[in-house]
């Protein structure tokens, strides 16, 4: 388990809940990338609430995300750094006049809403006030370059 990072519905954890969380992770993948080097690949066991969660949610969620970013909106404090630009693993935000604008093609994985270093985009009221997150181990620039390898 990682710390839950879904903004749209809830805070990160902070704190000493964040590091505890990550060290555990971090054990927890020692061990299973052990067992991945010594089996191969495996299928995983099919697991029958993923599929009914899937089967109820998914095509809901899949009709309508990719215009979800009308409800971003961006505001004064930013600085026009270029992040969130840059670290859209959909190439979904441009620049106009050094603000973010969303294109509607979204994948809506809340990294533009993290990831801005001076916390300006929302996605309505509710985010004004929940703590980001972006994995201390994992740098802005490391982010960066990796996202522009993987980008449509
Ligand atoms: S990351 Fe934040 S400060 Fe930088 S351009 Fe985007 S909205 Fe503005
Ligand atoms: S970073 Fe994620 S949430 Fe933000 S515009 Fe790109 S795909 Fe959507």
């Amino acid at each position: 388990m990682m710390p839950g990072n879904y903004i749209l519905l809830y805070s990160s954890p902070t704190g000493e809940k964040r590091e505890k969380r990550l060290a555990i992770a971090d054990e927890q993948l020692t061990a299973i990338t052990g067992t991945i080097s010594r089996c191969g690949k495996q299928e995983l066991p099919s697991s029958l609430f993923a599929n009914l969660i899937h089967f109820l949610m998914y095509s809901r969620f899949a009709s309508h995300v990719h215009d979800d970013d009308r409800k971003f909106s961006v505001s004064d404090s930013c600085t026009s750094c270029g992040t969130c630009a840059a670290v859209c693993p959909a190439g979904n935000i441009e620049l106009v006049e050094g603000k973010p604008v969303w294109k509607h093609h979204c994948e809506l994985c809340c990294g533009c809403i993290h990831l801005c270093p001076v916390q300006a985009i929302q996605a309505g009221r509710s985010t004004e006030k929940r703590q980001r997150y972006r994995n201390p181990a994992v740098s802005i620039g490391d982010l960066k370059k990796e996202i522009l390898k993987g980008r449509p």
